[in-house]
């Protein structure tokens, strides 16, 4: 079974071996069979395999079907509508079942947004935290946000354009208006965008100029200070003493 990453917004990301197993699997299991169908097309694959809808919502009841076709030898090839299946997309299920059977299973990586973003971000990368969407609703957001006021690794976050401005008030509250930040819009698209700078600064431009479409958050980590201040608000200073 394949794990294959589909572009996030240009159609010229696909890799060759993406092009390659469209072309031969015998089986796509895709997000959206819609989207597959039009990929394919732009790619100028023709898809022979049989194409079978696998998304959140049917993603545990088909795995196991799928799995004895793996079983039985046939190519299965799983892939969302856009970056790397399982990374906040369907997939788990069906690899996490592979590696149980011991049933071969590989990647065909490339594009993925949390990457990218981080790339583009101009903040460290050696040490980064993959944090995915953060909770719709605003109690929940805020205890997450909470919880992160201590970590050191450059955090990603995944966000839509209808909660940009919830969440960056939230961002501010809990990391401060000076920590450096990016926001990365529409990458790979003509209308990529990377707005830079403290999170104070992306808290106004989002207000002004509320951005569209596709977005990531990059956040740089806590530094030592704030790590050690929010440790001692969490912790207490006589266990931080003790710890010391
Ligand atoms: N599997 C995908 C990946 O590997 O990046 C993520 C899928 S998730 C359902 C969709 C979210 O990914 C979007 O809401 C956005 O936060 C981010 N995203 C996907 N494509 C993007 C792009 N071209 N530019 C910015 N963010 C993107």
């Amino acid at each position: 079974m394949v794990l294959a990453a589909t572009p996030i917004g240009n159609v010229a990301d696909a890799s060759a071996r993406l092009v390659d197993l469209l072309g031969h699997a015998d089986i796509v299991a895709a997000e959206d069979t819609r989207r597959l169908y039009d990929l394919a097309r732009r790619l100028g694959v023709h898809v022979s395999g049989r194409v079978v809808a696998y998304h959140d919502h049917n993603e545990k009841s088909l795995s196991s079907g799928l799995l004895d076709e793996v079983e039985r030898g046939a190519t299965v090839l799983v892939v969302s509508d856009a970056g790397m299946p399982l990374i906040n997309d369907p997939g788990t299920a069906i690899a996490h079942g592979a590696i149980d059977r011991g049933l071969p299973l590989t990647c065909a990586p490339g594009p993925s947004a949390v990457l990218d973003a981080l790339a583009l971000s101009g903040l460290p990368t050696d040490r980064f935290c993959y944090e995915g969407f953060l909770p719709r609703r605003h109690g929940e957001r805020v205890r997450r946000l909470r919880s992160l006021r201590a970590e050191v690794r450059t955090m990603v976050f995944y966000e839509t354009p209808h909660r940009i401005g919830e969440s960056m008030d939230d961002i501010a509250q809990a990391f401060g208006p000076d920590r450096p930040m990016a926001l990365c819009r529409e990458l790979t698209k003509d209308y990529e965008e990377i707005r830079r700078g403290s999170v104070s600064r992306i808290v106004r431009s989002v207000h002004d100029d509320p951005p569209r479409g596709e977005m990531v958050l990059v956040v740089a980590g806590a530094s030592q200070e704030e790590m050690m201040e929010a440790s001692e608000s969490i912790l207490g200073v006589d266990d931080m003493a003790r710890l010391a």
